[in-house]
């Protein structure tokens, strides 16, 4: 008999949370912080979505989306996870850069580029000063048709050293490119340069296994290996969800799944607006990405002078086109010292190059040419980590690589899109509770709302509409 993950699982629950991303994560949490019963309701064997990470024999640990996020996930920890989670956030301070344009080291924040900006780059100080105030006074009510590259245009025009400087990594951060709206630049960039680039010390297996904790002390229930089909919908609200054969009620749903997924598949056109639905149609994804994860041999290392994210590019220009091209010429490294994971008594040093990429590059391919593409990508990334370690080949024990295959077949995203969509799906997303009540979405949308931090806060926000719908007495009832 196939094991049944439902076993434990109760008839009916307030609020239903589909997808243990960062963004389901921290809406179960809050609810069931709140008082409510929640389920949360996972595809796949582990809790994290894009937030996880593998184990290979030899100690060998990578992580997949810890590379870097701002300051302000201290604040969200502290306030929705708790003390324990956000004490273990700590600064990278060694971010380099390399590219035909230049090559430089810095602490990725407003003091040290204003410093690298006017003296390394020449530009005046008051245009720097007032580029910095402009992009942190962005919010999501401002003009949304100017884009990134007009922004840039307007205070460092014909300086394409300086736009890579200051796009290339947030391009690498949620995939927005120079035509998106400028906002969706301002707003992220500017919580970078608060104070730098951040990351959780112990790994993204360790986070999630506290974040599990905290979630069972909070009274939610929890289900692996249990993929949602359908949301049931009836007179227009939110009555349960089908998964595994079974039906559970509840009177709100949060849904972290793909919004397209979300909204085309598992709510379904018949219940909802034609203009909504041609909206959701018309929601763009973000792209996606490739990886390489390179475990050193036992007793290797790697000096820490190496930094801890590297931007490497070989390409004249920033270009987007050349970013996500499967012709790579753009590689982020993240270093990974044993400080990573002081706990861990095997002391290892790891390696993992990230590279943004395009699903149609990828989706296509027979069995022979996906698997000698993956071994092509794993060698040129080797030979261009070389070029700065040399020797590091003869140092790895063990290299393989992810594709957009991979995000697409571990989380579901539709074309296995890292950073959700792009930013006319944040309007979908917010509009989904007027369509169906007690239905909600959390999760990567409109680039705002993508990596970590984005992903947490947007599930705070979401956790609040809905606490204030489940405290209203249901339709049923009044
Ligand atoms: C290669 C890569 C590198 C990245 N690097 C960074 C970084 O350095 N810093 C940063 O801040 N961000 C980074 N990100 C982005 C960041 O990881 C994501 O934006 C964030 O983790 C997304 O969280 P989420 O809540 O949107 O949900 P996701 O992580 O997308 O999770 C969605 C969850 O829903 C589950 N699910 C889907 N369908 C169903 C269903 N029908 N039933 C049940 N469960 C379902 C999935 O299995 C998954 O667990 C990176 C992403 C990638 C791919």
């Amino acid at each position: 008999m196939p094991k049944d993950f439902l076993k434990d699982v109760a008839d009916t629950y307030d609020v239903i949370v589909i997808g243990s991303g960062l963004a389901g994560m921290t809406s179960a949490n809050i609810l069931g912080r709140a008082g409510h019963r929640v389920l949360l309701l996972e595809q796949h064997y582990k809790l994290g979505g894009l937030a996880t990470w593998f184990l290979r024999p030899g100690g060998h640990v990578f992580d997949i989306s810890l590379h870097g996020f701002p300051h302000g996930m201290i604040k969200s920890c502290r306030r929705y996870w708790n003390r324990d989670i956000a004490d273990r956030i700590v600064q990278l301070k060694n971010i380099r850069f390399d590219n035909p344009q230049f090559s430089l080291t810095t602490t990725f924040n407003r003091e040290d580029f204003t410093r690298l900006l006017t003296t390394r780059f020449g530009i005046e100080h008051q245009t720097v000063v007032d580029f910095f105030d402009t992009a942190r006074g962005m919010n999501f009510y401002d003009d949304q048709t100017t884009t990134t590259k007009q922004l840039f245009d307007r205070f460092f025009p014909g300086r394409s050293d300086v736009v890579r400087l200051l796009m290339e990594p947030i391009t690498y951060a949620n995939g927005s490119t120079l035509e998106d709206p400028a906002i969706t630049y301002g707003i992220v960039f500017s919580n970078f340069m608060s104070k730098g680039v951040f990351i959780y010390e112990g790994g993204t297996d360790d986070l999630v296994g506290r974040m599990k904790k905290e979630l069972i002390k909070n009274g939610v229930d929890i289900a692996i290996n249990c993929g949602v089909d359908r949301v049931v919908v009836d007179g227009g609200r939110v009555t349960g969800v089908e998964v595994n054969g079974r039906r559970i009620g509840c009177r709100a749903v949060v849904s972290n799944a793909n919004l397209k997924t979300t909204v085309l598949k598992m709510v379904g056109e018949d219940h909802l607006d034609p203009q909504f639905v041609q909206d959701a149609r018309d929601v763009r994804l973000n792209n996606s990405s490739t990886q390489v994860y390179m475990a050193l041999k036992e007793g290797e290392t790697i000096d820490e002078s190496s930094g801890d994210l590297f931007f490497t590019s070989t390409a004249e220009e920033f270009r987007t086109d050349l970013l996500l091209s499967r012709d790579i010429t753009s590689r982020t490294f993240s270093f990974y010292y044993p400080k990573t994971r002081p706990q861990k008594e095997k002391k290892r040093f790891a390696v993992v190059s990230s590279t943004n990429a395009n699903w149609s590059d990828w989706a296509n391919l027979d069995e022979a040419e996906y698997e000698a593409s993956k071994k092509d990508l794993v060698e040129t990334t080797i030979d261009a980590l070389d070029r700065y370690l040399p020797g590091i080949r003869e140092k790895i024990d063990h290299a393989e690589a992810a594709t957009p295959r991979t995000f697409q077949h571990y989380t579901r995203h539709e074309t296995g899109a890292s950073f959700g969509t792009k930013f006319e799906g944040l309007g979908v997303s917010r509009a989904l509770p007027q369509q169906v009540r007690g239905m909600f979405h959390a999760g990567s949308v409109g680039i705002i709302m993508s990596g970590w931090l984005g992903a947490i806060n947007y599930g705070v926000i979401v956790s609040n509409e809905v606490d204030q719908l489940l405290v209203q007495p249901s339709p049923a009832t009044v």
